[in-house]
């Protein structure tokens, strides 16, 4: 790649980071669901805006193109998981992650976007300087060269784990094991496992997802779990689309899905916060009549915590549920108390064999995609801001990031998101604003838990995340509708958004 293409070599003078070919209007790091999502939009709502998407990996997609462990797959219902402006065109509820990867790509290329992607470089500082209302982007290059990109709207798409490594505990005795341990993270392309002994040792979406996907050819599979998760069988197929799309046009049978399953998740999650022990009677009901009689539902996943303290897992036409029953996949509840050389002995004393063990558990959470972030001089540390509408922060300029729903598919929140950026972005044109930067200045607003979840991933980042406040426009939501409002008919001006003007923030305003 020439220069040109990849930024500006960093030199000694700052003037550097301002020369033509690395100035954009807005920069979007990240080339996942979020990042392409931002991109389209800006193409579709700002014409003549000049953006690139800065890419860390040398692929587009993100999560669904790192993830390759057996049966990978997503757990949102398709009709709200794709793009509401390129809407997911069958009746698949629940995809595979290669469909999900070319959706992505051919998203990108249907709106262009995927011309505007640089890949392989790492944004590792972003810096803002008040007097020229831009951001300076310290930028690694494919060969370690540094570089540097500038912008006046920095839209930060990056997802919210560490790409390098998942989180494994540590274990004692883990180099006695004779057989093979792999992360789902870092799944080997030759790993096989037919007709292998296999424990996956874990009970989240993941391990929902390789059990029965390994079970088909494994010798066994068992799911080792410390505590159990809520499980809930959904059909693969959105029965009702097909149906729908015999009366209405394509786009309203869409349409007609995707609001009758957000309303539906939207229920559901709010019933499961007031009548919790309903709730959890109820989903136990459900798996002990996909498990049938032979085994006791109440055993495997009758979790310590209500629905909804952490994420439910779905499972596509109850595959979980079907291998447990062929026998060929079963869980137990466990704590390891070391490796062996033949597998895994629990501190109650029960020793599991395993030629290979799968950890299936968790991310290292890294929000912002690890970029350090300096406003005028000073180190902001992300931890002590406060989300403005879950969008942009306290004292910080010209930025703002995608954090999606952790009760609902992701990508109705990036896309409101995005939308919004872009509003706020042509607000700033028609106003000829060039910084505006959320200050919560209101001293009744006190600060509260950011996230709604006790999930163990959150809990090891509590340090790392972000404030919310107790009043909006402070609060991040978890609710569809309220940022409906929020972000589409919500003031732009609300009081909490401070505005400067000097030039305009786009160069075709
Ligand atoms: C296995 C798995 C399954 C999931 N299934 C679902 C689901 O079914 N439904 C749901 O709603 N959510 C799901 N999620 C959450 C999921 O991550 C989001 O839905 C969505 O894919 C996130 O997209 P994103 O673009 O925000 O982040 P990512 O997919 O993580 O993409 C971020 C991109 O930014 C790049 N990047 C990061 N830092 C930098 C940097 N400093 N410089 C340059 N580039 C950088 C990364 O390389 C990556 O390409 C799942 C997550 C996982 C891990």
């Amino acid at each position: 790649m020439s220069d040109e293409t990849l930024g500006t070599r960093l030199h000694d003078d700052p003037s550097a980071a301002s020369a033509e070919g690395s100035h954009f209007d807005v920069l979007v790091i990240g080339a996942g669901l979020s990042g392409i999502g931002a991109a389209c939009h800006l193409v579709r709502k700002r014409p003549g805006t000049t953006f690139a998407i800065l890419e860390e990996r040398n692929a587009i997609g993100g999560t669904w193109d790192l993830f390759r462990y057996p049966g990978i797959r997503s757990d949102s219902d398709m009709s709200t998981f794709g793009y509401a402006f390129r809407p997911w065109n069958d009746s698949t509820a629940i995809a595979d992650g290669p469909s999900i990867l070319r959706y992505l790509a051919e998203t990108a290329k249907a709106y262009s976007v995927d011309r505007h992607i640089r890949f392989g470089l790492k944004v590792v500082r972003a810096s803002w300087r008040s007097e020229s209302a831009r951001w300076a982007l310290d930028v690694h290059g494919p060969n370690g060269e540094k570089l540097r990109f500038s912008c006046n709207f920095l839209f930060l798409c990056t997802g919210y784990y560490e790409y390098a490594e998942g989180y494994t505990p540590r274990w004692p005795g883990t180099e006695r094991f004779a057989g093979r341990v792999v992360h789902p993270q870092k799944w080997p392309e030759d790993l096989r496992h037919d007709g292998k002994r296999v424990v996956v040792i874990g009970s989240g979406a993941t391990a929902v997802t390789i059990v029965p996907a390994m079970a088909a050819e494994a010798a066994q599979v068992v799911m080792l779990q410390r505590s159990p998760t809520y499980v809930v069988a959904r059909p693969t197929e959105e029965a009702i689309a097909e149906r729908l799309k015999q009366w209405l046009p394509t786009r309203a049978a869409h349409a007609a899905v995707r609001w009758k399953n957000i309303l539906l998740q939207m229920y559901l999650y709010r019933l499961s916060r007031r009548k919790p022990a309903a709730m959890r009677a109820q989903l136990l009901r459900l798996a002990q009549g996909e498990l049938g009689p032979e085994f006791n539902a109440a055993e495997c996943f009758n979790p310590r915590y209500e629905p909804w303290d952490q994420r439910m897992c779905i499972v596509p036409d109850g595959d979980l549920f079907a291998a447990m029953r062929a026998g060929k996949a079963s869980i137990v509840n466990g704590e390891i108390e070391t490796f062996t050389e033949t597998g895994l002995r629990l501190t109650s004393g029960q020793e599991i064999e395993a030629d290979l063990i799968v950890t299936a558990t968790g991310l290292k959470v890294r929000l912002m995609g690890g970029v350090a972030i300096e406003v005028d001089g000073a180190p902001v540390d992300i931890a002590s801001t406060t989300a403005y509408k879950g969008v942009m922060f306290s004292d910080i300029p010209n930025l703002a990031s995608i954090f999606g729903y952790t009760n609902a598919s992701w990508t109705l929140k990036s896309d409101l998101i995005a939308e919004y950026v872009c509003r706020l972005l042509s607000h700033m044109d028609r106003r000829r604003y060039a910084i505006c930067t959320p200050r919560r200045d209101d001293a009744a607003i006190a600060d509260e838990p950011t996230l709604p979840l006790t999930s163990g991933y959150i809990e090891r980042a509590k340090h790392l995340l972000f404030k919310q406040g107790t009043k909006k426009p402070w609060r991040v939501n978890q609710n569809y509708a309220l940022d409906v409002m929020a972000f589409r008919f919500g003031a732009i001006e609300d009081g909490a958004l401070e505005f400067k003007r000097r030039e305009p923030i786009s160069r075709a305003a």
